[in-house]
């Protein structure tokens, strides 16, 4: 057995090995973060495009936004109506597109040259920024939302990133977190058989683990929601109650939180 890592998001040394997820050790640390020690970890996709059609289905542009998209910016709406919104991490832009039809200003920062390049051509009503950090050029304190939908679960040190996101939110912004949910009863169920114990996974936040790092880089928690996937025909009416009674009995493996920047 290794030495046990520090925790990136306490700085504590983890408290317990809980397994082997790949190639990586999963730790689990007195705060309630689990994440993958940094020592063991390569992320696949510094070496590879995540949107390259070798490792990912090519959709048909002018992109439709759907109701996935449409259920995100709505629970942005509950705080904030409109304004300057930032889908961090947003990958093709679907949920920027979302917010421009919801009437916000929509930007996106993506990784991924073919996303960004392919977003230019084809949706120009979005502004594209191309990289892992929000470029100077977006002024500190211009954006009203920033948005991470399965972002944060990616990121070797979100601390730093929440730091930066914290310096480009102006005072009263609205921060929407999307990751999957550790504290599920489907994970406790499958164990790191889990759908979302994955190569590239290398924090699994609980809301409890989440609320706390966020909350010490200068936010407040003002919603917490859990929702439950199913791996086809998500659009089918019926699933909408029955995924909604899944997540009041504690299956809903996606936790998405909203936090507002204090002052
Ligand atoms: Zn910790």
């Amino acid at each position: 057995m290794s030495a046990a890592p520090k925790c990136p998001a306490c700085d504590t040394t983890a408290k317990a090995e809980i397994g082997q997820a790949g190639v990586c050790q999963l730790w689990r640390c007195a705060c309630g973060l689990v994440f993958a020690d940094r020592a063991t970890w390569c992320d696949p996709y510094s070496i590879r495009d995540y949107y390259d059609p070798a490792n990912q289905p090519v959709e048909s542009y002018p992109l439709r936004v759907t109701a996935t998209e449409r259920d995100r910016i709505a629970s942005v709406r509950r705080f904030i109506q409109t304004g300057r919104l930032l889908d961090f991490g947003g990958g093709i832009g679907k949920t920027a597109l979302a917010a421009y039809e919801a009437g916000f200003s929509a930007l996106v920062l993506e990784d991924s040259h073919k996303a960004v390049s392919d977003g230019k051509a084809h949706h120009p009503e979005i502004e594209w920024l191309e990289g892992k950090k929000i470029p100077d050029s977006i002024a500190d304190g211009s954006l009203d939302v920033i948005t991470l939908f399965h972002v944060l679960e990616h990121l070797p040190d979100p601390r730093v990133v929440l730091a930066q996101i914290h310096r480009k939110l102006r005072p009263g912004g609205l921060l929407v977190i999307e990751v999957p949910n550790w504290g599920s009863q489907m994970r406790r169920l499958r164990g790191l058989r889990w759908q979302f114990v994955l190569d590239h996974h290398v924090n699994h936040f609980t809301s409890a683990s989440l609320t706390s790092l966020v909350e010490k880089s200068g936010f407040q928690s003002c919603a917490v929601e859990f929702r439950r996937t199913f791996a086809i025909n998500e659009s089918r009416p019926w699933k909408e109650p029955l995924k909604k009674l899944l997540c009041l009995l504690g299956f809903g493996d996606i936790l998405r939180c909203a936090f507002r920047k204090t002052a």
